[in-house]
């Protein structure tokens, strides 16, 4: 095995990994060495083709099909150069104070994070799409929210240049999202920090990771490691770990953190969400123009947010329910479809945790409970009377029986929405705000880390990503796990001398 020595490792660069990169950059200069370990590849800009089968599974883990324990959720979160953000849509909000409050973490206050956010945010160029870049997907939706009586806010995303090309989850092929992939990653490496891909860090050990570089798998996207194939031990002074809510748990369940911290894997939260699609008597423009523009938020009181969005041939597909000519009707229907997602807001439910198998794999255990069936049923009753409002003809909801409503009936959507049709595995849900497991909180009794990402008792050790979310975030997620992320580099920079024996260890963030 080939050994290497670093001062600080970062395992992930996604919405942590890539920041907490970013921020300790300048130390650098100080003669800190500074090492990235992504296990996903690292694509050239002419490889981000856009096609949704190749793309998937270039990018995301298991092509984005990877299953919950009991088969009734997937879980897409990507696995690349940039982590999910080279996948994510790019829509930027601030956390919400109540939900700050709620979580309850001594040492972690709103106004701090509030402030981080916005400086990463202007870093990202996030800002309000102009009108004419409003595509008809997203009108039908303002003009729907405004009739049925739902207030509508419009996203702010962080885009530069944006070609309207609506393939953001794929990978934009015009570079002008900007996840830690183009922003965060290269200005850390121009500085000097070295990211390493296809390393799988396999398993921590008291300062020392031991990492396997993969080679470019036969017809595989992206260009080699920068290291040779095979086995390497790491050693590191601070150990960063940022795979994500499902990453860092499995990797510190493997690594055997579990015996001295119960609370690691638990607390697992997803905002369940599904597509819902209708069908207009006009072609709209849907598949051209940015997808996500506006929202309607419903968390405090109802328990659901409701985002405009449009899916690509196949996961639309997916998602209908159906088999033969009638589906195939709803397909041949998509220039005249019109999509909401609707997402329920869960929160960290005994039982619903991350584990791993005995290969060390990870296993998500995961139910919906009643309270998210009812907050799916709500937001998939308002889903439909924006869509009808906007002119829909009919509507395809999972969750109805029969699955497809006409204007007609539009008046018993109360009735033909209801719990008892929400069947666990006959409904398509997935999840893309993947959170907890590594949660924020006081001691090993109520968490796995304090505020700044510090594991307890293991002073080398931090998390930097979505896992330190104590509970479900309620919106969506990137920013306030740049924000967290940002806490952790802090962390370390000030205790930069006793952890790492260096000197000087530069202002703070
Ligand atoms: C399709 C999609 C759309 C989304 N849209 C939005 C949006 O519009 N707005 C928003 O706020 N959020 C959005 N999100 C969510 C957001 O992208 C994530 O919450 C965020 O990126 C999570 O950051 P993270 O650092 O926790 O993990 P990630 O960004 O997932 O990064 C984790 C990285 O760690 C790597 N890793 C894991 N384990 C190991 C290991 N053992 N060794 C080496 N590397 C490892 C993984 O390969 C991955 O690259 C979206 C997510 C998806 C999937
Ligand atoms: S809509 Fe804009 S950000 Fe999304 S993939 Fe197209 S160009 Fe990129």
């Amino acid at each position: 095995m080939t050994e290497r020595r670093y001062d600080i490792v970062i395992i992930g660069s996604g919405a942590g990994g890539g920041t907490v990169a970013y921020a300790l950059r300048d130390i650098v200069r100080d003669g800190v060495r500074i090492l990235v370990l992504e296990q996903g590849p690292r694509l050239r800009d002419d490889e981000f083709t856009g096609r949704e089968l190749e793309m998937a599974g270039a990018l995301y883990e298991d092509g984005g099909g990877f299953l919950t324990a009991d088969g009734t959720m997937t879980l897409a979160f990507g696995r690349a150069y940039g982590g999910s953000t080279v996948v994510y849509t790019g829509t930027s909000l601030i956390a919400p104070e109540r939900v700050i409050r709620t979580w309850n973490v001594r040492g972690l206050d709103h106004a701090d994070l509030a402030r981080r956010s916005r400086v990463y945010m202007e870093q990202n160029h996030v800002h309000l799409l102009p009108a004419e870049l409003i595509n008809e997907n997203n009108q039908l939706f303002v003009t729907g929210c405004a009739r049925a009586g739902y207030q509508s806010a419009q996203f702010p995303v962080n885009v530069r240049g944006c070609r309207g090309s609506s393939l953001c989850n794929l990978g934009c092929p015009n570079a002008a999202k900007q996840g830690t992939n183009r922003v965060q990653l290269p200005a850390a490496e121009r500085d000097g920090v070295e990211v390493v891909t296809r390393a799988e860090a396999l398993h921590i050990h008291e300062r020392s990771v031991v990492v396997r570089v993969h080679e470019v798998p036969a017809g595989g996207k992206g260009l080699p490691s920068e290291w040779a194939p095979g086995d390497y031990r790491v050693h590191a002074g601070v150990i960063v770990v940022a795979g994500g809510a499902v990453g860092s748990p499995t990797l510190l369940l493997r690594s055997g953190f579990g015996a001295h911290l119960p609370r690691l894997g638990e607390g697992f939260t997803a905002h369940p969400a599904h597509i819902l699609v209708a069908e207009h008597p006009r072609a709209i423009t849907n598949d051209v123009g940015h997808p996500k523009s506006y929202y309607v938020d419903r968390a405090a009181e109802e328990g659901y947010v409701l985002e405009t969005c449009m899916y690509f041939p196949f996961t639309t597909a997916k998602n209908l329910t159906g088999f033969g000519e009638r589906h195939a009707q709803l397909m041949r229907a998509f220039p005249r479809l019109q999509m909401i997602l609707v997402l329920a807001c869960d929160h960290a439910t005994p039982g619903n945790h991350v584990a791993v198998d005995a290969r060390g794999r990870p296993v998500v255990h995961y139910r919906f409970t009643e309270p998210v069936i009812g907050a799916f049923v709500r937001a998939t009753r308002a889903a439909a009377r924006i869509f009808f409002a906007a002119g829909a003809v009919r509507v395809h909801a999972p969750s109805a029986d029969p699955p497809l409503i006409e204007a007609r009936d539009a008046h018993r959507i109360d009735a033909l929405i209801h719990a008892r049709h929400f069947l666990p595995g006959t409904i398509s849900v997935s999840a893309a705000h993947l959170m907890g497991g590594c949660g924020m909180g006081t001691s090993v009794a109520d968490s796995v880390t304090d505020a700044f990402g510090r594991v307890h008792g293991v002073p080398w050790l931090r998390v930097a990503d979505a896992s330190l979310f104590p509970d479900a975030l309620e919106i969506n997620p990137y920013v306030t796990i740049m924000a967290l992320a940002d806490r952790v580099a802090e962390g370390i920079r000030r205790e930069a001398r006793s952890l790492l024996g260096v000197q000087r260890a530069g202002a703070t963030a």
